[in-house]
């Protein structure tokens, strides 16, 4: 039987990779994208965030829902930004989110400099009130300066570990192999095998 879900994102990029990394291990999957209101993000962390996108898209439409929330977390900045991530600067602007970031760590070296990338993947199944959390990592550091024109946000200045080039200069089908999205959601595919 088909499983249709609806994935609470606006972004059609963010679908057809969702499509593609659960469609290999969720044959029988159907991602579509949710249209309705969007609800206020004030949770307090990554999973509060994408659960209250994913409860929004399931009330909304009656089907299961998938919502994530993502960014960066700096060790020696305590885990920010973190859920700040999209708007650390106060503009929301990619360039502005990072060039601060830098000057913020300009005075840091080396491992101090260690951070990494969280997602967060809330499933709302409306018909049995099941909520289920999957994450993904992806660790790495924070370069000294911007390098690379692929990805978005925080990719010019993230260096994975064993990588010495950012992420914005990994081939974008690389990336989306083993970034902590795809990590989420390569552990989200048992949580939807099992509804
Ligand atoms: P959201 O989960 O789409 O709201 O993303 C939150 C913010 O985290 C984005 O605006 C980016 O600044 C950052 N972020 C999340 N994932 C990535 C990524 O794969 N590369 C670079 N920045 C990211």
């Amino acid at each position: 039987m088909t499983l249709h879900v609806v994935l609470a994102s606006h972004n059609a990029h963010k679908i057809a990779e969702f499509q593609k990394i659960l469609g290999h291990d969720v044959p029988d999957i159907v991602i579509e994208a949710y249209d309705g209101p969007e609800p206020i993000e004030d949770g307090t962390s990554f999973d509060e965030n994408a659960l209250i996108k994913a409860r929004a898209a399931a009330a909304h439409t009656g089907r299961v829902a998938l919502a994530d929330d993502s960014g960066i977390s700096v060790g020696i900045m305590g885990g920010a930004p973190g859920i700040f991530s999209a708007r650390w600067s106060g503009t929301r602007e990619d360039a502005d989110n990072r060039r601060l970031l830098l000057a913020q760590l300009a005075d840091i070296r080396g491992a101090n400099r260690a951070a990494q990338f969280h997602c967060s993947i809330a499933i709302v199944d409306p018909s049995t009130g099941s909520e289920q959390i999957a994450r993904g990592e992806w660790p790495g550091s924070v370069a000294l300066q911007e390098t690379g024109e692929n990805g978005f946000g925080y990719d010019p200045i993230f260096v994975p570990e064993g990588y010495s080039v950012s992420s914005a200069e990994l081939p974008p089908d690389e990336k989306n192999e083993i970034s902590h999205r795809a990590r989420a959601f390569r552990a989200a595919a048992p949580i939807l095998r099992g509804l």
